[in-house]
C-alpha cells in the first residue's frame, strides 16, 4: 500500500456530492494531480473503473431502448442542474478513465434543465454522466424494465457494476488518501 502525500491538504469528505465553485476547482486540481503523480498506486483503481466502463457500454442499448419509449411522454424530467454534477466517486472513476469532467455551471439553479440535455436529451455518453443519472431508475422506467426479456441479464450486470464501483472507491481510500471531513 502506497500512502500518498495529502492527508492533511485534502479536505474533501468522500461522500461529497455537493459542491461550490472553489471546492470543485480544488477537487479537479487534486484528483488530477493524484492520477497523474501516483499512476502506479492509482492502477487497480483504473482497472475497477475500466471494467465499470465497459458493462454501462454493455447494458446501455437495453436502457436506451426503454428511455426512448417511457421518456417522451415525462411530465416530470429528472435532468435537471443538481443531477448534473459529479460526486466525489463519480470524479475518481473519471479521472481513473484518464478523462476530464465537464465544466458544471454553478450559476444555474438546482432545479433548472441539466447543463447537458439537449433536445435530444443527455449529450454525454451514459458510460461517463454522473452516477445520480446512472444508477437512478425511477418508477416508470423500472416497472417497464422488469417486463422486458433482458431485465434479469440487465439486473446481474447491474449487481457486478455496482460490486466493481464500491472496489474502485474502495482501492482509492486504501492507496492511502485518508480524508479528512
Ligand atoms: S427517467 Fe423517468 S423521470 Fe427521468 S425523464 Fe425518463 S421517465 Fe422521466
Ligand atoms: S442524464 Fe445527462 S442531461 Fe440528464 S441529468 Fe444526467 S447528465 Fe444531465
Amino acid at each position: 500500500m502506497t500512502n500518498l502525500p495529502y492527508q492533511s491538504s485534502f479536505f474533501l469528505i468522500s461522500n461529497q456530492t455537493t459542491w461550490d465553485s472553489n471546492t470543485y476547482t480544488y477537487a479537479e486540481k487534486t484528483f488530477c494531480k493524484i492520477f497523474q503523480s501516483h499512476a502506479h498506486a492509482m492502477q487497480r483503481v483504473k482497472q475497477f473503473a475500466q471494467e465499470v466502463y465497459r458493462g454501462f457500454r454493455e447494458v446501455s442499448p437495453f436502457i436506451e431502448s426503454i428511455t426512448s419509449e417511457v421518456c417522451p411522454s415525462c411530465n416530470d424530467i429528472c435532468c435537471i442542474n443538481k443531477h448534473g454534477f459529479y460526486n466525489f466517486e463519480d470524479l475518481i472513476y473519471i479521472y481513473a478513465l484518464g478523462l476530464k469532467p465537464p465544466a458544471p455551471d454553478f450559476m444555474k439553479k438546482e432545479t433548472d434543465p441539466c447543463n447537458f440535455l439537449s433536445p435530444r436529451g443527455c449529450i454525454m455518453d451514459r458510460s461517463v454522466r454522473p452516477s445520480g443519472c446512472n444508477w437512478y431508475f425511477c418508477d416508470s422506467l423500472f416497472d417497464s424494465m422488469e417486463t422486458r426479456s433482458g431485465y434479469q441479464t440487465f439486473d446481474e450486470a447491474l449487481g457486478r457494476m455496482a460490486e466493481l464501483w464500491m472496489k474502485m472507491a474502495s482501492e482509492f481510500r486504501n492507496a492511502g488518501i485518508l480524508l479528512a471531513g
